[in-house]
């Protein structure tokens, strides 16, 4: 990580807002870092703009990789010339949870339209790509806790096959105080059928934090946040088994582990 020292000088100079890169793990649900010649990128199969940073001289695609990629070889179009990159595969464990509430498993026909109505809401988030949103890829964690649940585990809810886990629990009290993981612009707030009252902070460039399940939401749809600035606190509304914080990470509209933006501190 190249201190942010010499980072705020180099800002200063070259008016750039860049914080050091996250972690190189090419696999389904990590990220791909990968040389380019030229600025601006785009994912070919997935046909999404991805993030592009400039280190010491020298320019990066940071490519969110989605859980469903197959292992093998990936394209991206960089300016004119195509680029490739190899996602190895990785094994990611199984977990099965018991809901109390088998509508939160199973919706009723009513919920159908509501939950269709908050993931059109969310996606528009995770698509977009503000470059006029500073960029700031060194994250910390939102609360301090045990992870209860860890990123990408293969789910089973009352014994039903669902998607898998797109972020990590932090197993906290309700009324913790969560925090910005990173400076932002709040770019949702609601209270969503599975993911309960949810704030969404746009880190610029299609990079994307999102923290669920919250007792109160402090925050208001266009708030500019910094990375000490409290959301709301954790709480267990949506669908949970007890009060923890889901905290997700998306890029180019992938949710990816968000260990991977969090340096030497806290990846252990
Ligand atoms: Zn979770």
């Amino acid at each position: 990580m190249i201190p942010r020292l010499f980072i705020f000088l180099c800002c200063l100079l070259t008016s750039c807002l860049v914080f050091g890169l996250p972690e190189n793990l090419p696999v389904p649900g990590g990220i791909a870092i990968v040389e380019i010649e030229d600025a601006g990128a785009k994912f070919i199969s997935r046909n999404s703009r991805v993030m592009t940073l400039r280190e010491q001289e020298q320019s990066f695609a940071i490519v969110g990789i989605p859980l469903s990629a197959d292992p093998g070889t990936h394209k991206l179009k960089v300016g004119n010339r195509t680029r490739e990159f190899v996602v190895q595969p990785k094994r990611y464990r199984e977990q099965h949870l018991t809901i109390k509430n088998d509508r939160q498993v199973n919706p009723y026909q009513q919920d159908l339209e509501r939950i269709a109505n908050e993931r059109a809401e969310m996606d528009e988030v995770f698509t977009s790509f503000d470059v006029n949103v500073a960029t700031f890829t060194e994250f910390q964690l939102p609360v301090d806790g045990p992870i209860s649940s860890p990123f990408g585990l293969k789910r089973f809810l009352n014994e039903q096959p669902r998607s898998p886990h797109s972020g990590l629990d932090i197993a906290v009290d309700e009324g913790v105080a969560i925090k910005a993981t990173a400076p932002g612009i709040v770019a949702v707030t609601g209270n969503y059928f599975f993911n309960g009252n949810t704030v969404l902070v746009d880190h610029g460039q299609g990079l994307i934090s999102m923290y669920c399940h919250m007792s109160r939401i402090d925050v208001a749809l266009g708030n500019k946040v910094d990375s000490d600035d409290i959301l709301g606190a954790v709480g267990q509304t949506g669908r949970v088994t007890g009060p923890h914080l889901h905290w997700s990470v998306s890029l180019n509209n992938v949710r990816v582990d968000p260990n991977l933006f969090l340096g030497s501190r806290d990846s252990d």
